[in-house]
């Protein structure tokens, strides 16, 4: 049984679609049992898929590109700050 450091790492890192299946199941199957982590990788895709969007979005918005990477970067580092939690 692996400790919740190691699967919020795994979930943060996005590496759970690159791992082999036994250790993707293993990450499923705590976040089945483990209340924290599971909250934790829903903030996440739910943080990523916002991020997506925004990314999305600022690309069609006549925004400069200094002021696109700016807020992509805050966006990245609210990230970040999340995972250190
Ligand atoms: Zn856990």
């Amino acid at each position: 049984m692996r400790h919740c450091k190691q699967i919020v790492d795994l979930v943060s890192q996005g590496m759970e679609s690159k791992l082999p299946w036994s250790i993707r199941m293993e990450v499923k199957m705590h976040l089945l049992m483990c209340k924290n982590c599971y909250r934790y990788a829903k903030q996440l895709k739910f943080m990523q898929s916002e991020l997506k969007t925004i990314e999305n979005n600022i690309a069609d918005t006549a925004l400069t590109e200094t002021a696109k990477k700016r807020i992509q970067q805050s966006l990245k580092l609210a990230i970040h700050e999340t995972s250190n939690d």
